[in-house]
């Protein structure tokens, strides 16, 4: 098990106060909407930051989606500059698929605790030690992990991809997320090797409380994002990314849901269902001092504030090493091509 460094946590955590709630934010939105227009940039920002981000990507011709949605749309847009609202790895992967455009972040700090636990050159010695297997790895990753990669996957053709791998009679290397890489193991019976890491937001999620509040909400249906622990999507009824997620809100008969994934993509669930309500899953156990509150740190530091500098400061571009640019395209492209191919996967569900 990698295990983080509290001091990278910090800044992400004090970050969680950012507030944009209640308060007139028209000047800073005017402010960021006349930069995009003026520098011929667009807006593609994640569904887990801030509803007000995701307004104004709506609103300015950028797109609001997943990772895998977020790299098929800065590729595919012609604007020069691409302003990411998410955490590091998205703009990476923004940067490796379109070298020639500028890629700011709001922060470069925002990373993820996923990317974080698979350092680059301890990956490659397990890969080294583990030859013949097909390196499959999650997005969340950083470029120089990718650049080591045969595939890059999201959460929305992971299942898919090495379901096909596996029926290829090709053995697996999975990194960096444990509970993705066991969910994926549990239904299409691959040999998988995995790397021990996890996301802190979805670690968090547990399944005693969870089972407490299904009894409290007996009509509600559980939606898990499978970065949540084995027992807690024993628990739910549908299991998907987050755009099935939100398919499964607008899907499901249920007027009441209980949903294991960052409580940002609630914005896009009341958009997709506005009738139906949300409830958070519960995080940390009856015994915890900190419940975790389902909110990313990393993603929260996305706040219209920081958005705002990206156009005034000179140290918010994402700058990659060139020649792992170009390994990580591979695998990265590889990826795009296969999601072209297919129909958009749709969630994992036992209820109708
Ligand atoms: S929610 Fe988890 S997987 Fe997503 S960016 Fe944050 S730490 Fe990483």
């Amino acid at each position: 098990m990698h295990v983080l460094d509290p001091g990278m946590l910090d800044g992400a955590l004090a970050s969680c106060a950012t507030k944009t709630e209640g308060r007139d934010d028209s000047a800073l939105i005017a402010s960021i909407s006349r930069n995009l227009r003026e520098q011929d940039a667009v807006l593609v920002a994640h569904y887990y930051t801030d509803p007000a981000i995701q307004r104004l990507a709506d609103s300015t011709g950028g797109c609001v989606a997943d990772s895998l949605e977020m790299a098929r749309f800065g590729a595919s847009h012609r604007a020069q500059k691409l302003v990411v609202a998410g955490v590091r790895f998205m703009g990476e992967t923004a940067k490796i698929l379109s070298p020639a455009k500028t890629i700011v972040m709001p922060s470069l700090e925002a990373t993820c605790s996923l990317d974080l636990g698979c350092p680059s050159d301890a990956f490659s010695a397990f890969c080294d030690a583990h030859p013949g297997r097909t390196v499959v790895v999650y997005a969340n990753t950083s470029a120089a992990v990718k650049a080591r990669a045969d595939w890059v996957v999201t959460s929305s053709i992971a299942l898919e991809l090495v379901a096909e791998l596996h029926a290829r009679g090709e053995k697996i290397l999975w990194a960096p997320d444990r509970h993705l890489g066991r969910y994926i193991q549990s239904q299409t019976g691959a040999d998988m090797l995995l790397w021990d890491s996890a996301c802190i937001v979805h670690d968090e999620f547990r399944a005693k409380s969870l089972s407490a509040m299904r009894l409290a909400y007996p009509e509600a249906a559980i939606l898990a994002h499978p970065e949540s622990p084995a027992a807690v999507l024993a628990l739910a009824d549908a299991i998907g990314s987050t755009s099935q997620l939100i398919d499964a809100c607008r899907q499901l008969p249920h007027e009441r849901f209980i949903v294991a994934t960052d409580r940002g993509i609630f914005h896009k669930m009341k958009q997709a269902a506005p009738d139906k309500e949300l409830l958070i899953a519960p995080t940390g156990g009856d015994g915890a001092t900190c419940r975790a509150c389902g909110s990313c740190p990393w993603m929260r530091m996305n706040s219209l504030e920081a958005l705002a500098q990206v156009f005034e400061r000179n140290d918010c571009e994402i700058v990659l090493d060139e020649q792992v640019g170009i390994r990580a395209s591979v695998p990265l492209r590889r990826m795009l091509d296969y999601a072209a191919t297919r129909p958009r996967g749709n969630y994992r569900c036992r209820v109708g």
